[in-house]
């Protein structure tokens, strides 16, 4: 029998015809190969958004997860159920009481992250062309799953505050008006990613009205929540309109990242869907993760471990927020976080981020432009400072660096006119880099 040869060549070209068409929004961000070279020891990275877990206690960690494989390993190590472990769901519930929140153990499905949570959320209400309303900027990871599924996102402005309840409500009216059905409301009300801002009591209420109006679901994405330097946590949308809101929570910020255990907090009937679409997805949740988060909330003292992540998170706002106050050229401004990971930058009007990357990059210093958080390709003024990772001294120096690269842009421009300076050649291949996701993802 003759069966038909095809060179590898053009088998590869064939897979690429037959990608279905919402692969078409998975593309790796542009600024994705700078970010090997800005993993370089030498380069201060102000752009990954990875938590620092050198505070963690490790050697508590190890005895729990010991006696954990010890005296359970069997159910620890086997398959568990698709909604999450039931233990698990109910400490959930004491974390989220925390800000303002009274679920029930039966509210929550359990997920990989929050991510997957961001994911099933997609899945079960969106179509492609289906519209969402998320603020300018917004996380690029929701963005990056918003795409695959081929949604729409209309940005709504935000400011110091959050989300402009004036600019929700005209978005609502004016995509409505173009006949599209908007799906919900992605937000991150507290310290936000990037901007690093909160959204104000009075405009929560607002906010939580506008979309009890016009019938519209909010997904609040929250996982730094806790993680804020003054005061108490902010009470949490949902726990003002529990019909209303489908809330997101995360243990990679104040526990660890690597554990990979997020929950989703939904109205009955959506939590039944979410729970069908984890089990078509991951059958379930990692038991082992789970039972490992279980045991180390109910032996050990995770308030405090909080309040040191809190303590070393405020420490480096501090330093960042006082090397920008000494070194950025006037014409600059930035967001002052009170939580959180980030700080949002705008540089002086009519320089561009992505294009100045390449010499920030050559000058050792790393950021995510501002064009990463937009589905829309806006953003190019602003950049995002990540301050959770490097220690005081290498964000002074990050800053230091970076300022010097924007003096000499504007300096350059006053010379030549406008245009972007061009970037001078990146220093050759990266050296091999345990980052991982890519920096400018999380
Ligand atoms: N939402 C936001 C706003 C985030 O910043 C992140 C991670 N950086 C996530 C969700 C996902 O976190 P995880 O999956 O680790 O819970």
């Amino acid at each position: 029998m003759n069966v038909p040869q095809s060179s590898p060549g053009s088998r590869l070209d064939n897979y690429v015809d037959r990608y279905a068409a919402r692969t078409a929004g998975m593309t790796a961000s542009e600024v994705r190969a700078l970010f090997a070279v800005a993993s370089r020891p030498e380069v201060v990275s102000l752009a990954g958004g990875m938590p620092n877990i050198d505070a963690l206690p490790l050697d508590a960690v190890a005895d729990t997860v010991a006696r954990l494989v010890a005296e359970r390993g069997t159910v620890a190590l086997q398959y568990g159920s698709g909604q999450g472990d039931e233990t698990l769901r109910g400490q959930i519930c004491d974390v989220m009481r925390l800000e303002g929140i009274e679920a029930h153990p039966d509210d929550i499905t359990v997920t990989v992250g929050s991510q997957q949570a961001l994911d099933l959320v997609t899945r079960v209400f969106i179509d492609p062309g289906d519209v969402i309303l998320a603020e300018a900027p917004s996380y690029v990871g929701a963005l990056s799953t918003f795409a695959s599924y081929q949604a729409d996102v209309v940005h709504v402005a935000m400011d110091e505050d959050g989300l402009i309840p004036e600019h929700l409500e005209n978005a609502i009216t004016a995509v409505r008006a173009a006949g599209k059905r908007i799906k919900f409301l992605y937000t991150i009300p507290n310290f936000h990613n990037p901007m690093g801002v909160c959204m104000s009591a009075e405009r929560r209420a607002r906010v939580l009205e506008i979309c009890r109006r016009a019938d519209l679901l909010i997904i609040e994405d929250n996982p730094y929540g806790l993680l804020g330097f003054d005061g108490e946590p902010m009470r949490a949308l949902r726990a003002d309109d529990a019909d209303g809101v489908v809330y997101l929570g995360s243990f990679s910020k104040t526990f660890a990242p690597g554990l990979r255990v997020g929950w989703a907090v939904a109205p009955h009937a959506v939590r039944e869907k979410l729970v069908l679409a984890a089990e078509a997805s991951v059958l379930s949740p990692p038991v082992f993760s789970q039972m490992t988060v279980s045991a180390y909330l109910e032996t050990q003292p995770w308030r405090s471990q909080i309040k040191t992540y809190r303590e070393m998170y405020r420490e480096r706002r501090d330093a960042m927020l006082d090397a920008l106050r000494t070194c950025m050229p006037p014409g600059t401004s930035w967001t002052n976080p009170a939580g959180g990971f980030f700080v949002w930058v705008t540089l002086p009007e009519g320089l561009d981020a992505k294009a100045m990357l390449p010499r920030a990059v050559t000058a050792r210093v790393a950021y995510v432009p501002g064009t990463a958080f937009y589905a829309d390709g806006f953003g190019a003024s602003s950049m995002r400072l990540s301050f959770c990772y490097p220690t005081p001294e290498r964000i002074r120096e990050g800053v230091r660096r970076l300022a010097t690269v924007i003096s000499e842009e504007l300096e350059l421009r006053a010379m030549f006119g406008s245009g972007s300076t061009p970037g001078r050649a990146l220093p050759g291949p990266a050296s091999p880099t345990t980052q991982a996701p890519g920096p400018d993802l999380a």
